[in-house]
């Protein structure tokens, strides 16, 4: 940011009075141009045949990480709530029509100021299709799972998180803090 959106002015970066961090201010109007995380929601589609789940996975039609493996995610639009994301997101890139279950995993991507959240959520039928944003739509089981292309950890490691529950036949929320060099499991 160059510019202050409020009066066009030339932005400053400085710590204002009463706080410790370096914000981008105004030089002439003196708005304080707060930047906070942003929030990437998604889903775990689910598909259960003859007792085996299997979830359904999007390869991506773009940047970053174009050709690799995801959940259906993406980033909160305003007005929306964490659930409403998580199922537009779901039916925009594969198209899926899914019944949303409990939240199921929280993901502090830091470095990157981002926020994940993914919610298990269960196919309603098989009619998914890849969306503009994908290049193919499919289900896998765990061993179908192409784990070294998956597209970012965030969802390597709610995948890892949602087929150890599934052995234990008991899901719980988990929480993940995401660093550049190395994981901390918190649950
Ligand atoms: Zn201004």
């Amino acid at each position: 940011m160059k510019f202050c959106s409020e009066c066009a002015a030339p932005i400053e970066i400085r710590i204002p009075e009463d706080d410790i961090h370096p914000r981008h201010v105004c030089s002439l109007c003196g708005v304080i141009h707060y930047q906070n995380p942003k929030m990437v929601v998604g889903s775990i589609p689910i598909w259960d045949i003859a007792g085996e789940a299997k979830v359904l996975l999007c390869r991506r039609a773009i940047q970053p990480r174009h050709g690799y493996w995801t959940l259906p995610a993406g980033f909160m639009e305003n007005k929306e709530t964490t659930s409403q994301a998580a199922m537009r997101e779901t039916i925009e890139e594969a198209g899926a029509n899914i019944a949303l279950h409990d939240l199921f995993s929280i993901l502090n991507v830091a470095h990157v100021h981002q926020v994940h959240l993914f919610y298990r959520a269960s196919l309603l039928d098989m009619n998914f299709a890849a969306g503009v944003e994908s290049l193919e739509v499919r289900l896998f089981s765990e061993q179908e799972i192409p784990w070294d292309e998956i597209a970012f950890p965030t969802v390597a490691h709610t995948l890892r998180f949602f087929f150890a529950d599934l052995k234990q036949a008991q899901f719980k929320l988990h929480e993940q803090d995401i660093t550049q060099t190395l994981t901390a499991n918190k649950s």
